[in-house]
């Protein structure tokens, strides 16, 4: 059967729980969210991925839920490796050429480490991220106990090995299917053991695991002395024409006239996508969307701010506020400012506080003025780790 595409697959059927906390503790809050969110949004957001499930253990649907709203997700067993193989089992039935398996407890993934894991499949197997070793490694001295040292262990040739750890789907699969051994510490060995080429990539040092309580502070630190913050403007006009619906933030709003363009011309949403791009200098709407592409004729505007959010976040980025300004003379904006605010906000998975909807006249003066078309301007705030 022919293969397509590439999944992954989340573990995150850990039982424990960060002390003083109740829930185990991918579910626990991380630089302002579920960690298991942050790998979720990466993988889920990167544009070489289709499809995401996510290993949970008993019991543990209610907090993925809280987390990540409805996701796909299957039971994990008792050990790391009868988890593996559920999500396995789970993503067999689709097909996939590729699989990226991911511990959630390594929140900071960014795209470029799954773009050298990808690269790497072209030729291998298996592809892990790997780090080197930079401190002195040493034995204890086992004549004289734990605490006296012993000799030095050279560390040419060693690698600190992270995840994700990317496979070919059929090599990864059998391997764990056709597993006798003792329990192996991870997915690589298994498929190098089955015969198969595993490459070693730069790994990243914001991918190291939480383990430990305080490995929490130590990554928000981490996390956030590396965060800028970036701001970016958008701007749009359309159009205002008899014979079409008026589209605006995201909510249809009755009017005598609508706004005319190759999509649903909602020109909110338009210039918060704009935005939005611009804070990661990944060009404008029409680069994205082409409307000159029939496929985007009268569509959803939902959708592009949704992809621009998506690219923000597969970058790691975290999108802090919308200020958005809309110039018009007709219709009056205030009635249906809070559902814009809550539409946008839903769209962007913020809260409506994060979300400003302002309006303006121009007096009567320009084309806004005249009724011949409604201008809207945006500005996005961001943070984003600042070497990207
Ligand atoms: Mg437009």
């Amino acid at each position: 059967m022919t293969r397509t595409g590439t999944a992954a697959l989340i573990v995150a059927a850990g039982q424990g729980v960060r002390s003083g906390g109740t829930l185990p503790k991918q579910f626990a809050t991380l630089a302002g969210k579920p960690m298991i969110a942050h790998s979720f949004a990466a993988l889920a957001g990167h544009p070489g991925i289709d499809r995401v499930v996510v290993a949970i253990g008993q019991g543990q649907e209610a907090a993925l839920g809280e987390a990540l709203g409805d996701v796909e997700h299957v039971t994990g067993g008792t050990t790391r490796r009868l988890s593996v193989l559920a999500g396995l089992e789970a993503l067999a039935r689709g097909n996939p050429e590729r699989v990226l398996i991911h511990d959630a407890a390594r929140p900071f993934l960014n795209a470029a480490v799954i773009d050298r894991l990808l690269a790497a499949l072209d030729t291998n197997e298996g592809a892990v991220p790997a780090l080197p070793v930079a401190d002195t490694l040493a034995r204890n001295d086992s004549a004289l106990g734990d605490t006296a040292l012993g000799e030095v262990v050279p560390r040419d040739g060693l690698h600190r090995i992270q995840t994700p750890q990317a496979f070919r789907f059929n090599a990864v699969l059998a391997a764990h299917r056709g597993w006798a051994g003792e329990e192996p510490t991870d997915d690589a060995q298994m498929v190098r053991k089955a015969g198969g080429s595993v490459a070693l990539v730069e790994g990243d040092m914001m991918l190291e695991k939480i383990t430990y309580p305080a490995d929490f502070a130590a990554a928000e630190a981490r996390h956030a002395g590396g965060m800028r913050v970036r701001s970016a403007t958008g701007f749009d006009v359309h159009r205002l024409v008899e014979g079409e619906q008026l589209w605006l933030g995201g909510v249809l709003i009755p009017h005598d006239k609508g706004l005319s363009g190759h999509s649903d011309a909602d020109v909110a949403l338009h210039a918060i996508t704009d935005a939005l791009l611009g804070t990661i200098a990944e060009g404008d709407i029409g680069t994205h969307f082409p409307p000159t592409d029939p496929q985007w004729r009268g569509a959803d505007s939902a959708q592009f701010l949704e992809h621009a959010a998506s690219l923000v976040t597969t970058r790691g980025g975290i999108i802090d506020f919308i200020d958005l300004t809309l110039i018009c003379e007709a219709p009056k904006i205030g009635p249906h400012r809070a559902a814009m605010r809550d539409r946008i906000a839903a769209l962007l998975r913020l809260a409506p506080g994060q979300i400003s909807v302002k309006a303006t006249t121009t007096e009567r003066l320009g084309f806004a003025g005249r009724g011949e078309g409604i201008a809207a301007q945006a500005i996005a705030t961001i943070r984003i780790q600042g070497e990207q």
